[in-house]
């Protein structure tokens, strides 16, 4: 039996009766963007995120975006960002109008720190993008101190941490503003794309309800007072992302005990890259680091197991970000040779994971196909 990166299927089997009740009652109305089911997606996750408003949006690059455009923040504008992130994280700083600024993160956690990031500012400063990898947390004291200081907005790139804690505090509601994906394969995933950002700003959020619905205002359907944009949330994607919130909590905690079996069955040499301590995290991705990754990488594909690489190169050295690097980041480009993700869902059983790291212990073990220095 090949055990794939990521199955979703066992999640949907859970709610198949609630998925088909979403289907009936938004295919019964006219109302396919809009309508009650995204107000209800939108107070119930901002509620969740510990937030007084949620603005639901197309996708989670979007919802950056708005944040961002939300904010006043252009040209002439500095955003940092972590160099080792999807590379949604700096498209948006540019589709914005700004200039994403990579900084390097920390060479063990691979997240970003208040050190890393107090390097790259400079005067023309606005923001920080701080992005919680791997559903792992930033430590948002070490970095919010630094924010704080220089005067920088504040703003939470979540798409990988849905339910994720800080000292016991939910991601998400540390920022000036937060941006959600909830692309299928996120810990909260839709049926398609969508998004959201969360806010306890009231003019924030409007403004950017505003943009992402064609500049129109909560007074007129008809009158335009900015140039916006269509970024929406669709209504049968609100029903299902709040049929799945009820389950969240309980696959997150899935999530944790397969981290916990991967620890207890790695072979010697073979570690997760772990969350820092003081957080709970919610393993969007379970990441070692190796050695002669690719190798290893395909000898665990001949044996059906899926991986992946999140990412084999970090931003600062992506064509179209280059022209924006000012040096090298030595931490993140190191990381980006060696980082290998193994399969990592909910429903994967403990005899899975054993099975994943016999393998990986099979190829440390056979230097013939160069799993071993
Ligand atoms: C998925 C992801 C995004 C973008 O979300 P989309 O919904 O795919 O646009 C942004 N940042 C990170 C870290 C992500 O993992």
């Amino acid at each position: 039996m090949p055990i794939p990166l990521l199955d979703l299927g066992p999640m949907h089997d859970e709610i198949r009766a609630e998925l088909d009740g979403c289907w009936r009652e938004v295919t019964g109305r006219e109302l396919y963007v809009g309508g009650p089911e995204v107000g209800r997606f939108e107070a119930a996750w901002a509620a969740y995120c510990r937030r007084r408003y949620g603005v639901g949006t197309a996708n989670g690059t979007d919802a950056l975006e708005l944040v961002l455009r939300g904010l006043g923040i252009g040209p002439g504008d500095e955003v940092v960002v972590p160099a080792n992130t999807f590379v949604a994280t700096c498209e948006a700083v540019v589709a914005a109008g700004a200039v994403p600024v990579f900084a390097d993160v920390d060479p063990v956690s691979l997240l970003l720190t208040g050190e890393s990031l107090r390097s790259v500012i400079t005067a023309r400063t606005a923001a920080v993008i701080v992005v919680h990898l791997f559903g792992h947390v930033v430590d948002m004291d070490d970095v919010g101190r630094v924010a704080e200081r220089a005067g920088l907005a504040l703003v939470e790139d979540a798409a990988q941490a849905h339910g994720a804690r800080w000292a016991g505090r939910a991601v998400g509601s540390f920022g000036v503003a937060s941006a959600f994906s909830f692309y299928p394969g996120k810990n909260l995933g839709a049926l398609g794309d969508a998004g959201a950002v969360v806010t306890d700003d009231a003019a924030l959020a409007a403004r950017i309800r505003s943009i992402a619905n064609h500049g129109r205002t909560a007074a007129s359907h008809t009158e335009h007072a900015v140039v916006g944009r269509n970024s929406r949330l669709d209504s049968l994607q609100a029903a299902v992302l709040s049929a799945k919130l009820a389950r969240l909590d309980q696959w997150n905690e899935a999530r944790r005990r397969v981290a916990a079996w991967y620890r207890c069955h790695l072979p010697a040499g073979v570690r997760l890259v772990e969350p820092l301590e003081g957080s709970t995290p919610v393993h969007h991705l379970a990441v070692v680091r190796v050695p002669f990754r690719d190798q290893v990488s395909a000898a665990l594909g001949e044996a059906g197991i899926g991986t992946g690489i999140h990412y084999p190169t970090p931003c600062h050295r992506q064509p179209a970000f280059a022209h924006h690097a000012r040096g090298s980041l030595p931490a993140a480009e190191s990381a980006a040779e060696e980082i290998l993700s193994l399969p990592m869902f909910p429903h994967l059983t403990e005899a899975g994971v054993s099975r994943v790291a016999r393998c990986l212990e099979a190829v440390a073990a056979a230097p013939s196909e160069g799993g071993r220095r």
